[in-house]
């Protein structure tokens, strides 16, 4: 990516002139992407013949685009005691002092890879099948709401992994809790700590 300074020079065409202009970079108001209201101070391409904006650099791109409100989505679902103390346990062997704030970016972060890996779903399906097989002797178990507000991609990854899987919402989130039990609690030194204490540092910064 190339990055310009005010007072740079190039080329483009501009619109109003009709043809290839030199332009130089320079501070102007632009509108929004969505084209509501207007952002000040933003550096483009100004057309040297007619001071028209021929053009604003990809590095205006995040000062332009206006924020999307889209609201967070709850994500709840009832889990069986024992398997809400993995989920804690996984979080308190990436970082002691993360606490619950790292529940969901850890949920988050094996949602993506399964959804990213569909040879992994088959495994899904099979841990999802033997937690209903237990199920029974399971039902005197305390139950805990595991309730937290996630993005909507995520919650358009879950629902890729519910309808890959046919797994329901809880029997998926309970085959992941596994997979992080299998992954980071059973290990005496799990591969891939690393990589989530990284993720937990800027988590819980
Ligand atoms: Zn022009």
């Amino acid at each position: 990516m190339i990055v310009y300074k005010a007072g740079e020079t190039s080329k483009a065409i501009c619109e109003r002139c009709k043809s290839l202009v030199t332009t130089t970079f320079a501070y102007r108001d632009v509108p929004f992407d969505d084209g509501t209201g207007l952002v000040k101070d933003i550096l483009c391409a100004v057309c040297d013949r007619c001071d028209h904006v021929v053009a604003v650099p990809p590095q205006s791109t995040p000062a332009i685009r206006r924020a999307r409100n889209a609201a967070d989505v709850p994500l709840e679902v009832m889990l069986f005691a024992p398997e809400m103390e993995l989920l804690d346990l996984a979080i308190w062997r990436i970082d002691p002092d993360a606490g619950q704030r790292l529940r969901k970016p850890l949920l988050a972060n094996y949602i993506r890879r399964f959804v990213d890996d569909p040879a992994t779903i088959a495994s899904l399906q099979a841990t999802a099948g033997m937690q209903s097989a237990g199920r029974l002797r399971a039902d005197k178990t305390p139950k805990r709401r595991l309730s937290v507000k996630i993005a909507p991609k995520t919650d358009h990854a879950i629902n890729q992994l519910m309808a890959a899987s046919g797994l329901k919402k809880t029997d998926l989130i309970r085959a992941i809790i596994h997979q992080i039990d299998k992954d980071l609690v059973r290990p005496d030194r799990p591969a891939g700590l690393e990589k989530l204490r990284e993720i937990a540092w800027v988590v819980a910064a």
